[in-house]
């Protein structure tokens, strides 16, 4: 446990970068602080022993002012270095939080975009956020803590042993006694427990944010059941835990290191015993229970200083599973920038032998695909679902990266391309669109920022969005996703195709972009295509076939393989999956047909 302690704290370090040398210094000062912070009750030991020396002639205690003074020093001082240490550690936590958001920021911003369909990237925002925040407990607080502790705990064993060692030893007995019942309840196999214990708390007070925070969801949609449910599971399961953990493992441990703790003294007394006759006969009598006095005291001090450790650790542990959320940013997968970008030739598209797996999958979701589209061609994907259709389009603006064979965009691997360049010459609708949460405007807008607001207008007509404008209550200025301005599946694809038209770019993917579309909308969706494919290099899947017989081209995609390849004649022609999918077609049309002419 103790070396995934420090590699917690080393990683946090790493991000603090020229930082880590503050959060040392200050880490210094806490100790100081510590022994500091100390020293005045040594100096009121002091007085108290010269006063017991010279009673009752109090006037012979000629050095009680001095010590009050020294006392009052120390305090002050004390409690001025503390300030500076946490001014130090507080500068560095900040800096640290902030290193790890911008390297987090830039890790995302390197991410390809396919990482983000399986990882909503507000969500990744959030979570790095929130979980850099948690890191500036540790760095801030619970280090300098555990330090300036770890500081009051060392002077407090010097003391008690250069004082009178015999005394010193006896009181080490309690702290050894109550040190292995600490160990006992965090150590070995119980370790685990406790970390199962401390992630529940976790995840019951997050359910318990969730839960508060979703109450407007909650209250929308008649969910009350469903989200108290995962709150109340959190709170059992965290009740389990913590009666397993407190209640069994903990107990007995607790007792005695309680009992160790704070009966400290009883260890002294066999001790003072032991030394009372000699100090009788030396006549320093009074010495030795004025020392006897200030190890009673001082022994409750090194049980204060474990527990605080104690207390401490569990910022460790907060702090672990921090870096554990920052982790999953820091590891997202990131696309190798070519330091020699080459520029593509012309529009035309090449998938040459392209193997793909998805991360964590166990098959193939394409196996040596090829295929060539010239500029100006429409390529039609078809075949069954889960063929690879969607993953075969998505290679195209580097959504992922293959990883045997390549994809090439006129003539260029788009591994070898600028990203810049690459977006630019590619426009793509896929099925789940992701808008951002801002204006329409500015959601189309953003497939060309300068583009006027009358071509973005155009755009949205061409889309045929001008149903989905005339029912939002600020027209193109409508923040889409806030409160009763939810667009459907369709209406967002509709939008995504606006932006698509705005683009105007050369190469064209569409991934069964009428699937949304109700029938009456269908026409008006084929127009906008239309306009928007013009004279371009078209990447095409669709559903309904009739869309895909007029392409240059149709691919049929089984299981990641292409099984046939042509028009969509030499296909019939042929008599294979194709002709077989489209004698489906042709029957699921007819019996449309059929059925609403009965129903009329
Ligand atoms: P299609 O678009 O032809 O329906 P896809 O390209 O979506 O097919 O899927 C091809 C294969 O890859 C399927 O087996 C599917 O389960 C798998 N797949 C698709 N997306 C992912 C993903 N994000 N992670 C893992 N596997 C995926
Ligand atoms: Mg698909």
């Amino acid at each position: 446990m103790k070396g995934k302690k420090r590699s917690s704290t080393a990683v946090l370090l790493e991000y603090a970068g020229n930082y880590r040398g503050l959060t040392y210094l200050g880490l210094l000062l806490s100790a100081a602080a510590m022994v500091l912070g100390m020293l005045p009750y040594i100096c009121i030991w002091l007085v108290v022993r010269d006063l017991v020396m010279v009673a009752p002639d109090w006037t012979k205690a000629v050095h009680i002012a001095r010590y009050g003074w020294m006392a009052f020093t120390f305090a002050v001082l004390g409690i001025l270095v503390y300030f500076l240490s946490l001014m130090c550690t507080h500068l560095a936590a900040f800096r640290t939080a902030a290193n790890i958001r911008k390297k987090g920021m830039e890790r995302l911003m390197n991410a390809p975009l396919g990482f983000f369909d399986m990882n909503a990237s507000g969500l990744l925002r959030n979570r790095l956020d929130g979980a850099a925040a948690d890191t500036e407990t540790l760095l801030a607080h619970n280090l300098a803590d555990i330090v300036g502790t770890a500081a009051m705990f060392v002077t407090t064993l010097v003391l008690m042993l250069v004082f009178d060692w015999r005394m010193g030893a006896a009181c080490l007995c309690a702290c050894v006694i109550s040190i292995a019942a600490l160990f006992s309840m965090m150590g070995g196999k119980n370790a685990a427990l406790m970390l199962e214990y401390q992630t529940a708390q976790d995840v019951m007070s997050k359910a318990g944010t969730e839960y508060v925070r979703g109450i407007p969801v909650v209250k929308v949609f008649q969910q009350t059941v469903y989200s108290f449910k995962a709150f109340e599971r959190a709170i059992n399961d965290y009740s389990a835990k913590a009666e397993r953990y407190q209640g069994v493992i903990c107990r007995v441990p607790q007792s005695i290191n309680l009992t160790a703790t704070e009966g400290a003294f009883i260890f002294l007394v066999p001790a003072v015993l032991l030394i009372a006759p000699g100090a009788l006969a030396a006549g320093n009598f009074l010495e030795a229970v004025t020392d006897f006095a200030f190890y009673a005291v001082f022994s409750s001090v090194i049980s204060t200083a474990l527990a605080r450790i104690m207390f401490a650790a569990s910022g460790m542990m907060l702090a672990r599973t921090a870096l554990a959320r920052i982790d999953q940013v820091m590891n997202a997968p990131q696309l190798k920038i070519s330091d020699h970008p080459e520029t593509p030739a012309d529009n035309s598209i090449d998938f040459n032998d392209v193997t793909f797996t998805y991360a964590g999958s166990d098959y193939p979701a394409l196996q040596h695909v090829s295929f060539h589209a010239a500029p100006g061609e429409t390529i039609a994907l078809v075949g069954p679902s889960g063929g690879g259709k969607t993953t075969a389009a998505s290679l195209i603006p580097r959504f992922w990266d293959t990883d045997e064979g390549s994809v090439k965009v006129g003539g260029a691997d788009v591994r070898n391309i600028d990203p810049h360049v690459l977006m630019d010459r590619i426009a793509f609708v896929f099925q789940n669109n992701h808008l951002f949460k801002t204006t329409v405007l500015d959601n189309v807008r953003a497939a060309r920022p300068q583009a006027t607001l009358e071509e973005v207008y155009t755009a949205l007509k061409a889309a045929q969005c001008e149903d989905i404008l005339e029912k939002l209550p600020d027209d193109i200025h409508t923040v889409i996703g806030t409160k009763g301005t939810w667009l459907s599946g369709g209406e967002q694809q509709r939008i995504a195709l606006a932006a698509a038209i705005l683009k105007d770019a050369p190469i064209i993917v569409l991934d069964e972009a009428t699937a949304f579309a109700d029938p009456e909308n269908e026409v008006l969706i084929q127009k906008a295509f239309r306009k928007l494919t013009e004279g371009k290099t078209v990447v095409m899947i669709a559903h309904r076939l009739s869309t895909v017989v007029s392409a240059d081209r149709i691919i049929v995609l089984d299981s990641g393989m292409v099984v046939e390849e042509g028009t969509h004649a030499q296909l019939l022609e042929k008599g294979g999956k194709y002709a077989g999918m489209w004698a489906d077609y042709r029957e699921a049309v007819n019996w449309r047909i059929q059925s609403s002419k009965e129903v009329q």
